[in-house]
């Protein structure tokens, strides 16, 4: 993350000022409502949210974060646990702390883990998943990329409950699937502070919003053919078909594969395929 200002809720955000700059700059007309006004400054909570990469965040309540019991065990996991809390409540620092520029950047850092394991648990409250629920409406978390999804909205998920193992992904509720998300900015940010309950939690909650399953599958095919298992060098045997239909696709017994009114020449086309061996294979992955 860049440097978010030298200030800790202070004076004006020097740094921040700049962000938004960076981040804006292809969406000017944004620019000019997020920092045209100075009247009242943004909470952190709002800030962090609106920082590029950090779309898939919802802003937690802070009467969430001044409740000690949601917080429970976290100050285990996040260091600097008091000093990351009081940036992310807009509480004033202490006069007597001086932080070296290093310091401060290892306070964001824990500040945005804080935020992020505290955002994991919210979005699974009621009023937190509402929140999310409206994002979800609005496509916020992007669309699910597999074309047989026709662009169904997706939600964030993650692999691990666990902070650092994983980035967060988005999860389809039609092909229940899961993708990176398109952003390289959102790739980034851990999947732990979304965890891997939210979207199946929301989809229960409100199933009105649960798309049907596709069913749809994409075929390969070749000159219009489907491939037989056994195009690819021979490595999988092929799976037992009605005898009917091997009869009527291929006399010699090959080619089964083929559509049931390809007939021979489908056969042939994919038996073809089968004898080209592993050049064919490298020639069918040039031309596709
Ligand atoms: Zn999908």
């Amino acid at each position: 993350m860049a440097n978010r200002g030298q200030d800790w809720r202070g004076g004006p955000p020097a740094g921040r000022q700049a962000e938004q700059d960076a981040i804006t700059d292809s969406e000017s007309e944004e620019s000019e409502d997020a920092s045209g006004s100075d009247q009242e400054e943004p909470s952190w909570i709002s800030w962090f949210c609106s920082l590029r990469g950090n779309e898939f965040f919802c802003e937690v309540d802070e009467e969430y974060i001044e409740d000690d019991f949601n917080l429970s065990g976290l100050s285990s996991q996040v260091p600097y646990y008091e000093y990351a809390l009081d940036m992310i409540l807009d509480n004033e620092p202490p006069h007597d702390v001086m932080l070296t520029d290093q310091q401060h950047e290892l306070l964001e850092s824990a500040a945005e883990m804080l935020y992020g394991l505290i955002h994991a648990r919210y979005i699974v409250t009621a009023r937190g998943l509402a929140c999310m629920l409206e994002k979800f409406k609005n496509f916020e978390f992007g669309r699910c990329p597999r074309f047989h999804c026709e662009g169904q909205a997706c939600l964030p998920v993650g692999t691990s409950d666990v902070p650092g193992q994983s980035t967060v992904k988005i999860f389809c509720p039609k092909c229940e699937d899961i993708f990176y998300p398109r952003s390289e900015y959102q790739c980034s940010i851990d999947g732990a502070y979304y965890g891997t309950t939210f979207p199946h939690l929301l989809l229960m909650t409100y199933p009105m919003y649960r798309p049907p399953k596709s069913n749809e599958v994409y075929v390969p095919r070749i000159f219009g053919f489907k491939l037989h298992p056994s195009a690819y060098g021979n490595r999988e045997p092929a799976p037992a078909r009605n005898s009917q239909r091997r009869i009527a696709a291929a006399p010699r017994g090959e080619g089964g594969a083929a559509a049931a009114g390809g007939g021979a020449a489908g056969g042939a086309a994919a038996a073809a395929a089968a004898a080209g061996g592993k050049d064919g294979q490298a020639k069918e992955d040039e031309s596709l």
